[in-house]
C-alpha cells in the first residue's frame, strides 16, 4: 500500500487530505494520504520518520516549505527556481524535492480559459510573496515577453525582478502606478493576500484593461473576489484561484499512485463543501 501524507505546522487546516483521499477512492488505489503535523525544530527527525515508515512521498506546507530544501537528494527546475519545495518523492530512501505551484497556475489558466496562449504576452503580476514567485516562474517559464511586479513593499518587488531577470524580463512598477500601464497588459494577477476573507479588497480599476486580456485571483476564499466580479462585469476573463490549488496537486499524486487524477467540476464542488473526512 503507498502512503502519502501533508507536513506542516499546523496542518489541520490543509485541504490537501480531503483532496487527495477523493481521488484514492475514486480510482479505487490502495492508499492512504494524512495530515502530519511536525514542528519546525522536528522537520529533519520528522521527515527521516516517514522514510522508515516507508512513505512514497509527502506535500509540504507552511512553514517548512524553504527548510525543507537542504533537506532533500535532489530537486526539480521549478522548486530550485522558486526556492520552495511543495512535493517530495521519496525513492528507495532518496528524497526528490518538487515544486508544482507553477505547473497548478499555469493549467488552471489553460482549463479555464482554452485558447489562451502565453507566448509573447505582457504579464502584470500584483505581489512578490511565496506564490507570487510561483507565478512568477510559471509565466517565464511559459515564455511571456515580459512580467511586470509590483508590490506594496516596493524592495521585494526589485529582489524578485533581480533574481528572475536571468530566466526572462521583468520589470518593476510601483504599487501607486499599478494601473498606468494596464493597457498594455494581456494578463493581470493578484498574487496577494487583498480580497482573502479577513482581508481589505484589492482597489483596482480595471476601465484602461483590453478585452482580450486575462484576469486571474489565486485568493479563493471567496472564489469571487471583487477584481474578478469587477473583471466579469467588464467582459474580460476571470479566472478563480481555485484551480491552482487543485491543479498542483495532479503531478503530486500521480507520481505517488501512478495515476494521474482529473479535476472536475465535482471535485471543485466537493471541495468547497464543508466538512470533509
Ligand atoms: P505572502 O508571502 O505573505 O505575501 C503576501 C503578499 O500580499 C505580499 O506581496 C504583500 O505585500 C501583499 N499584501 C498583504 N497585505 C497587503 C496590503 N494590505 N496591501 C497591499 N499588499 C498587501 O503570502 P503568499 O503565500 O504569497 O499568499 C498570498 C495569497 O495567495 C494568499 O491569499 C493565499 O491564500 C493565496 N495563495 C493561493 C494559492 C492557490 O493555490 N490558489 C497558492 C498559494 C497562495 P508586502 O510585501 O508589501 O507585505
Amino acid at each position: 500500500m503507498d502512503k502519502a501524507a501533508v507536513i506542516g505546522c499546523p496542518i489541520a487546516h490543509s485541504l490537501s487530505p480531503k483532496l487527495h483521499q477523493y481521488w484514492i477512492e475514486k480510482y479505487g488505489i490502495s492508499g492512504t494520504y494524512e495530515a502530519v503535523e511536525i514542528k519546525s525544530d522536528n522537520l529533519e527527525e520528522g521527515v527521516k520518520g516517514l522514510i522508515d515508515h516507508g512513505y512514497t512521498g509527502f506535500n509540504v506546507t507552511i512553514p517548512h516549505k524553504e527548510a525543507i530544501v537542504p533537506l532533500v537528494d535532489d530537486i526539480d527546475d521549478f522548486a530550485r527556481l522558486i526556492g520552495a519545495v511543495n512535493t517530495v518523492v521519496i525513492n528507495n530512501g532518496k528524497l526528490l524535492g518538487k515544486n508544482t505551484d507553477a505547473y497548478g497556475f499555469i493549467e488552471n489558466i489553460r482549463q479555464q480559459v482554452h485558447d489562451i496562449d502565453f507566448v509573447g504576452k505582457k504579464a502584470l503580476v500584483l505581489g512578490a510573496g511565496g506564490a507570487a514567485r510561483a507565478v512568477i516562474v510559471g509565466l517565464l517559464k511559459e515564455n511571456v515577453a515580459t512580467v511586470c511586479i509590483t508590490n506594496r513593499t516596493i524592495e521585494k518587488a526589485q529582489a524578485l525582478a533581480n533574481e528572475f531577470q536571468p530566466v526572462g524580463e521583468c520589470e518593476v512598477i510601483p504599487w501607486e502606478e499599478k494601473e498606468v500601464k494596464l493597457q498594455e497588459m494581456d494578463l493581470v494577477i493578484n498574487t496577494t493576500s487583498l480580497g482573502m476573507d479577513h482581508f481589505p479588497p484589492l482597489d483596482f480599476n480595471l476601465s484602461s484593461l483590453s478585452e482580450k486580456a486575462v484576469v486571474v485571483d489565486i485568493v479563493y476564499k471567496p472564489l469571487e473576489t471583487k477584481l474578478l466580479k469587477e473583471a466579469k462585469e467588464k467582459g474580460v476573463k476571470a479566472v478563480d484561484g481555485l484551480g491552482m490549488l487543485l491543479y498542483q496537486a495532479v503531478p503530486a499524486f500521480e507520481a505517488w499512485f501512478n495515476i494521474k487524477p482529473e479535476v472536475t467540476p465535482e471535485l471543485r464542488k466537493y471541495i468547497l463543501s464543508e466538512g470533509g473526512r
